[in-house]
């Protein structure tokens, strides 16, 4: 992309309205704009972001068996009026009548309608286990939307729904939600938590919150620093083998790690005093058993290899795919502005021309943004007539892993200067060696 012929609306002026960090880098990057309260536009830079993102859920989540479909935003009513939950849900759920005069909602969650799908196809073990997911937006009336794309009212979340035909296979499930989210922050270059979590008025056994510690996080958490050691790094894992499962899960929540509904003083005090951490985190996903809730109301049975008829087992599993590019920012930037890791990168390189128009400096440059697309990467070439100041703070700002610098000098030597966003180290080197080193 070139920049010239680009939509990038950077604002000099640090927005007043903005409270963190990431709020304040994503309106200043011309990411997004506030559309009202909560909802939000997404400009060309953080509609890139989003859909990376977005991209790597799918994959992890196709890695590990489960099945893409999508349902709509909008939902009739009675679907959760046979769940018994259209009038406990309260103020947070948007409700709209259409022109019949029927009671439709925009849907904060699918657990109903997903529950609908299974009873209306599949009524026999011999089609479990099974899971299902989607990445769709969301809306939920947040009494106080803020922080920008972190508390929207409207925003994008994967969730996904397991159906088992009893507690072990639905465990195996479970377990297969928190490798995957556990790969999926991975890429992203997140360190994100599991911590046992409070299963509040839903009720159930298990559930587990992924939290990014962040200062401006919202909930207050407690964990052994050992867990921030822990990674998957690029082992392979069998989603196959549920033993397997088992043993990565059992690493990841041996360690004491959890949100302030659920700590316990008793346990935390075992922790080696030096490891005892408190910290505030951002929840970017959740996972959750909640057995038979929704397959007993809204009756959806399958039939045993004995022949019973038995309320299916169910778990959700949601991650916050748009807060996620806040949580990214608040865990990764420095004054000058955002520093993508490269798993999220809305492009992977930017290419700053010091002269434009000086015709050896723009071969150069055009040789720079060619290599880099052959090599399958996406650069942004600034071809601005523009001050290289200006250049180098937009490119600082929007936190391209590399900035690759051509100026008259440098090229008639036959060199270009590659830095990184991250150290803020430059080297000099040939085009060709620059674009080796950021393949
Ligand atoms: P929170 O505690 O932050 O209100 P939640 O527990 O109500 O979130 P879940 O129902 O667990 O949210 O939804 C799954 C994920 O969706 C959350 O882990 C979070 O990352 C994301 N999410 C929830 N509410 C919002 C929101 N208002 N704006 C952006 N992302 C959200
Ligand atoms: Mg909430
Ligand atoms: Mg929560
Ligand atoms: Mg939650």
């Amino acid at each position: 992309m070139r920049l010239s012929r680009y939509f990038l609306p950077v604002l000099k002026e640090t927005p007043s309205e903005a409270q963190i960090v990431s709020h304040r880098l994503m309106l200043r990057a011309g990411m997004i704009k506030q559309a009202s309260a909560g909802i939000y536009s997404w400009l060309p830079l953080g509609y890139r972001v989003l859909r990376r993102i977005e991209q790597i859920v799918h994959e992890e989540q196709q890695r590990a068996g489960h099945i893409p479909l999508l349902m709509p935003t909008l939902q009739s009513a009675e679907l959760w009026q046979e769940s018994g939950r259209y009038d406990a849900y309260g103020p947070e759920m948007l409700r709209i009548r259409d022109r019949h005069d029927r009671d439709m909602l925009y849907g904060p969650t699918n657990e109903e309608m997903i529950t609908d799908i299974f009873r209306s196809n599949v009524s026999s073990y011999k089609n479990l286990p099974l899971t299902l997911y989607h990445i769709q937006w969301k809306f939920r009336d947040e009494v106080r939307p803020r922080f920008g794309v972190m508390r929207g009212r409207e925003f994008l979340m994967k969730d996904g729904y397991n159906f088992d035909l009893d507690y072990e296979n639905a465990m195996i499930a479970y377990d297969r939600h928190m490798v995957s989210y556990l790969r999926t922050y991975e890429r992203m270059g997140l360190k994100a938590i599991p911590m046992r979590a409070d299963s509040g008025p839903i009720g159930g056994d298990d559930t587990h919150e992924f939290l990014v510690l962040a200062d401006t996080g919202e909930s207050e958490v407690f964990y052994d620093s050992a867990i921030t050691d822990l990674r998957l790094g690029d082992r392979l894992v069998n989603y196959d083998d549920p033993a397997e499962l088992r043993a990565i899960c059992e690493e990841w929540t041996t360690p004491y790690a959890r949100t302030d509904e659920t700590h316990d003083e008793t346990l935390y005090g075992e922790i080696p005093e030096d490891r005892r951490q408190t910290s505030r985190g951002i929840e970017v996903g959740q996972i959750f058993y909640f057995g038979t809730k929704y397959s007993e109301a809204m009756g959806a049975m399958v039939t045993t290899p004995d022949g019973a008829r038995v309320p299916v087992h169910m778990g959700s599993h949601g991650i916050g795919v748009s807060r996620l590019l806040g949580a990214i920012i608040e865990a990764s930037h420095d004054d000058r502005g955002i520093i993508w890791p490269e798993g999220v990168t809305p492009f992977h390189a930017g290419i700053v021309n010091l002269k434009q128009g000086d015709s050896a400096t723009d071969a150069v440059c055009t040789e720079l943004y060619a290599g880099l697309a052959a090599a399958g990467l996406s650069p942004l070439y600034d071809d601005r007539e523009e001050r290289a100041g200006a250049k180098f703070a937009t490119m600082d700002l929007i936190g391209l892993p590399w900035r690759i610098t051509a100026g008259p000098r440098g090229v008639a030597q036959g060199k270009v200067e590659l830095t990184s966003r991250r150290t803020g180290e430059s080297e000099e080197m040939s085009p060709a060696a620059a674009i080796a080193k950021v393949v």
